[in-house]
């Protein structure tokens, strides 16, 4: 039997699509809940009751865009971005999941950080007034040093992104940023400090003369006192960006 160059195209097309399915189905099958063990539906790593009983922000109470909350406005003072907006307080099974994948390796709990905030970030765009298209939006992801990076062999943000676009069809500028200072853990040191610390981190790496888009969407793992990626916000902003919305997983909340 034979096929023109376009039914060809199409079967080829269909053949992939449903070995993929057929890929998913079987992880599903032979994954369990990283949490309870038991049989997954949705997500090969979390079974639909774990999920739904995560620790989420209570939106009833807490607005979604955490920089009108008081609590935050607080502790993030002066921000270069605009919106603020994260899955979940940093705490149990986030603080967890976020140090395996730091500091054990655990890759595969970026898919899993990854499905949550694209989650989130539907129920965000339902509600949300402004216009974020693919069109006039660019991800980008907090960059590592390039020591750190070799240290641990991967950014995690980047992984989150890098997820986090496909479902979403954004355009990624994955090197875009630049860490250019290796600097030592900020917690601990005073606001002072942690300015001092990264003044000059940073590089947008991108010809003054190419324009930026109105908005960027700015990845993270998870927000303490916001001035790392304060200070990448106020190089955006000098470049022209009108709005920036720091999307993360977590907010670490003063106890
Ligand atoms: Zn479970």
């Amino acid at each position: 039997m034979e096929f023109g160059n376009k039914n060809c195209d199409d079967v080829i097309l269909h053949l992939q699509k449903s070995l993929l399915k057929s890929i998913s189905n079987l992880r599903l099958k032979l994954s369990c809940c990283c949490l309870c063990g038991n049989a997954c539906q949705q997500h090969p790593l979390l079974c639909q009751y774990c999920q739904a009983d995560l620790p989420y922000f209570n939106h009833q109470l807490v607005p979604h865009d955490l920089l009108a909350w008081p609590a935050i406005a607080e502790l993030i003072q002066s921000p270069y971005f605009d919106h603020l907006v994260a899955v979940a307080p940093y705490v149990w099974p986030f603080d967890m999941w976020v140090s395996q994948l730091k500091y054990q390796l655990k890759t595969e709990l970026a898919e899993v950080l990854s499905y949550l905030l694209i989650s989130h970030w539907r129920q965000y765009l339902a509600i949300e007034q402004y216009d974020i298209t693919p069109g006039n939006t660019w991800v980008l992801a907090v960059p590592l040093h390039l020591r750190k990076w070799q240290e641990r062999g991967f950014n995690q943000a980047h992984l989150i992104a890098q997820k986090f676009v496909k479902s979403f069809g954004y355009h990624y500028q994955m090197d875009m940023l630049v860490r250019e200072k290796f600097t030592e853990n900020q917690v601990g040191k005073s606001g002072i400090e942690r300015r001092k610390n990264l003044k000059n981190a940073f590089r947008v790496n991108c010809d003054k003369k190419v324009a930026l888009p109105k908005h960027i969407i700015l990845i993270d793992d998870v927000v303490t006192t916001g001035t790392t990626a304060n200070e990448i916000c106020r190089l955006l902003k000098k470049r022209g960006v009108q709005k920036i919305t720091l999307l993360n997983i977590c907010i670490a909340l003063p106890r």
